[in-house]
């Protein structure tokens, strides 16, 4: 849809439906955490969600492996907090691998419904008020603070006051209503990640579906390869978590790829036709190929195309790829991430592309050379790939706080990052590791409502106290 005009909205007297000490935007992972820590400090708190249920990536893009845990050389714990509440409740429902086992091998795999009934128990048993079906529409900015967000939704447009709010909706949009400065993608064209529609498929024989790792998992790859040779639009063969913990007789993929811009509804709508285009094609191509899934039907797709990369809040710090690859540690730190600079090709190559270029992640190895990454950014291609999962880095307090607005922050998938350091931070541990110290920091800015005067070092002692790893 491309806009060529513009028309003048009438000014509007708006209800206001609340007045909040904390208003966290977004229920993924990082918001839920916020919202729970900052409800748990005292904050009178607000957690916002789109969608009919929480989670974020974790549920409506049906991911179900956490990641992001522990250095899988060392096997050291790096997020603990609310993120582990989270898992021990799953747990709990035989829903998820225990924490401890968790840690040791760095991977929980979880069933999404149960992480959608955990979070609700979450947020609502730490006093905070819950109101989905709530988009963020536009906000009302007063000098250099944010005065309301506008909610648009079943009950119609709404204010809801705060004297600070918590972006978490991955893409920034908190940010970006407000006017305050964000960044998105890589350098020279500014494409971010491919995105990947998750697909599950049921009826499966499980005792015989290759395993991750085993021999029949390399049999599994070599047969994807030829069918992606012969123009199947998948980008890889992924043998999904098998966990004794679960019970699983259905399992889910991550094998489509798809480009296109995140924050722009016409390349969204793209990406979940042929997303959806894709998975059924794959499935049926499971069905006539892989050991264990004759008798497969492709049971769901997920409900919304998942995206890996959008915008990111500019902080009054950044993280880079360097301290990724460094394992920077910091005198202010509020998080630890352990995960390694994993770029999923911007161009998003499937079957015969895929095969030729190597792999899906951009990386100095590609063989496609003819790309912006190579022709103008060298220096800019990751090397050392998975540095993160030999150490872990911190996350300074710098990168969850607003440049331009005193009482704004950003957790999880729109904190300050570049391009590279996102690649790493994305996963779900440091999302609600940095969620959980986000709310803290917004309960304890409320007063002023001034996230920037923050005592760091007393924001790390009660981050401690609540069982966060720094
Ligand atoms: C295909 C794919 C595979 C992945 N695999 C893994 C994996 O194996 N392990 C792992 O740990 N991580 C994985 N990740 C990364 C991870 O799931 C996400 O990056 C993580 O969920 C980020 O958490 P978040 O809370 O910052 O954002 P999100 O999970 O994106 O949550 C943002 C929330 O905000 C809501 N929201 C957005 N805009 C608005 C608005 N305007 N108004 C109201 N609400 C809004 C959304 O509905 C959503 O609930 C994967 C990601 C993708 C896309």
């Amino acid at each position: 849809m491309t806009v060529n005009r513009t028309i003048l909205e009438p000014q509007r007297e708006l209800p206001v439906a609340g007045a909040y000490d904390v208003v966290v935007a977004g229920g993924g992972p990082g918001g839920i955490a916020a919202a729970v820590a900052a409800a748990r400090a005292g904050a009178k708190t607000l957690l916002l969600e789109r969608y009919g249920f929480l989670g974020g990536i974790a549920t409506a893009g049906w991911v179900d492996l956490l990641l992001g845990i522990s250095p899988a050389a060392t096997g050291e714990m790096v997020v603990g907090g609310v993120f582990r509440e989270l898992v021990d409740g799953m747990a709990d429902l035989g829903c998820a691998r225990p924490f401890d086992e968790g840690v040791k091998s760095g991977r929980i795999p979880f069933e999404p419904e149960a992480f959608k009934l955990v979070a609700d128990a979450l947020v609502l048993g730490s006093g905070a008020d819950l109101l989905l079906h709530s988009n963020v529409g536009e906000v009302i900015v007063e000098g250099d603070r944010l005065r309301a967000i506008v909610l648009e939704g079943k009950s119609g447009a709404r204010a809801v006051e705060a004297k600070v709010f918590v972006d978490a909706t991955g893409d920034a949009d908190l940010v970006a209503r407000a006017g305050a400065r964000w960044e998105m993608g890589r350098p020279g064209d500014g494409r971010v990640q491919a995105m990947s529609l998750i697909m599950q498929m049921g009826g499966l024989d499980v005792e015989r579906v290759p395993t991750r790792g085993g021999a029949d998992d390399a049999e599994a790859k070599a047969l994807m390869r030829e069918a992606m040779l012969r123009g199947l639009r998948a980008y890889r063969w992924a043998t999904p978590e098998l966990s004794p913990d679960l019970r699983q007789d259905s399992l889910a993929f991550n094998v489509t790829h798809l480009s296109g811009n995140p924050i722009d509804a016409g390349d969204l709508t793209r990406a979940e036709v042929q997303g959806r285009r894709d998975a059924w094609e794959i499935g049926r191509w499971m069905q006539e190929t892989v050991p264990g899934m004759e008798r497969a039907h492709l049971q769901l797709t997920a409900h919304m195309v998942g995206v890996r990369e959008s915008r990111c809040m500019v902080g009054i710090e950044t993280v880079t790829g360097e301290d990724v690859v460094t394992g920077r540690k910091r005198e202010d730190a509020i998080a630890r991430c352990t995960f390694g600079l994993d770029v999923h090709c911007p161009m998003a190559h499937t079957g015969p592309e895929a095969v030729q270029v190597g792999g899906v992640a951009c990386r100095a190895t590609c063989r496609k050379k003819d790309c912006v990454m190579f022709t103008r950014y060298p220096e800019y291609l990751p090397r050392q790939g998975h540095t993160g999962e030999r150490s872990w880095y911190d996350i300074p307090y710098g990168a969850l706080v607003c440049a331009d607005l005193r009482n704004l922050l950003a957790c999880g998938r729109c904190l300050s990052a570049d391009h590279l350091a996102m690649a790493s931070l994305r996963v779900m541990g440091p999302a609600m590791a940095t969620g959980q110290a986000a709310g803290e920091a917004a309960a304890m800015a409320a007063p002023d409502g001034d996230a920037g005067a923050v005592n760091v070092a007393e924001l790390q002692r009660r981050l401690r106290d609540c069982g966060a790893a720094i």
